[in-house]
């Protein structure tokens, strides 16, 4: 059966308590969202939200992240650490020695994010090549799955995925059409859905949400970007992952706490508890 929930509230009805959200990728290191970590990390409890991974993407952020893993690593929190595309130039040699400790830690579970983005012009496209190839080799080398971002980079992502054979990785924020979703599945790709999934006009996601099988499917905020409907435009907090799994589930047609059951079940086996 389907449960539907009104408006924003914040305490559900206990006898339909919904299911547990894994939110896979969220910036509590980010400005916006750093200054009150233990309260967002409270409301996602209160939405079900149970566990999350704080991603990097610079060095202050991945070192922000480690640290509110540690502070609330009973709290179903994890670190994954790496250089976002746009932040390649900070990625030099001293940095991947930075980077290599962090991998070490047992609170990190992940590489990233990193990848490639097209889209922004005037950034160096051989550097981000590099970048990210190095990030592939991180991870092979620590074992640990990768957090890929991909704008408007499609060939050129899938060319080099393609080659490394890599086995785990996640596309964050997937917000490709069904053919380009049906190919990195192929490639053994997890495919997340951010707040994207819920805005009614983001016809070619609910596409690549149909294609992609219930195993592979994954959920995030992003935040504090990506707001899901029907807070759409806002600052986006992990709680509203809850908001995610209702948009997705509505597209796929089945039940929510299902999908939040299967999506969780998906993020322990990509990123396995240590
Ligand atoms: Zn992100």
């Amino acid at each position: 059966m389907f449960f539907f929930y009104t408006g924003n509230m914040a305490i559900y009805d206990p006898t339909k308590t919904p299911g547990d959200v894994y939110d896979t990728h969220t910036h509590l290191n980010d400005d916006a969202l750093y200054h009150d970590v233990a309260a967002y990390v409270g409301r996602a409890r209160e939405f079900r939200v149970m566990e999350m991974n704080v991603v990097g993407y610079d060095p202050k952020g991945n070192q922000r992240a480690i640290q509110i893993a540690h502070d609330f690593s009973d709290k179903g929190i994890r670190a994954i650490v790496g250089f976002q595309p746009e932040d390649t130039n900070k990625f030099d040699q001293s940095a991947e020695e930075v980077l290599r400790k962090q991998l070490s830690d047992p609170v990190v579970i992940g590489v990233g994010e990193t990848g490639l983005d097209w889209h922004w012009k005037g950034f160096d496209r051989d550097a981000q090549i590099n970048s990210f190839e190095r990030h592939l080799d991180l991870a092979a080398e620590f074992d640990l799955p990768t957090t890929i971002h991909m704008r408007d980079s499609f060939e050129d992502l899938y060319r080099i995925l393609k080659e490394r054979r890599l086995s785990k990785f996640e596309m964050h924020s997937f917000a490709g059409g069904p053919e380009q979703a049906e190919k990195l599945v192929d490639l053994g790709a997890y495919i997340s859905f951010s707040g994207m999934v819920t805005f009614k006009n983001a016809k070619e996601i609910h596409e690549a949400a149909k294609v992609v099988p219930l195993d592979r499917i994954l959920v995030e905020t992003d935040a504090p970007y990506l707001a899901p409907v029907p807070n759409r435009g806002k600052t986006n907090e992990p709680a509203w992952t809850k908001f995610v799994v209702d948009g997705l589930a509505k597209v796929l047609e089945i039940d929510r706490n299902q999908l939040a059951k299967i999506t969780v079940e998906n993020a322990h086996r990509l990123w396995p508890k240590n």
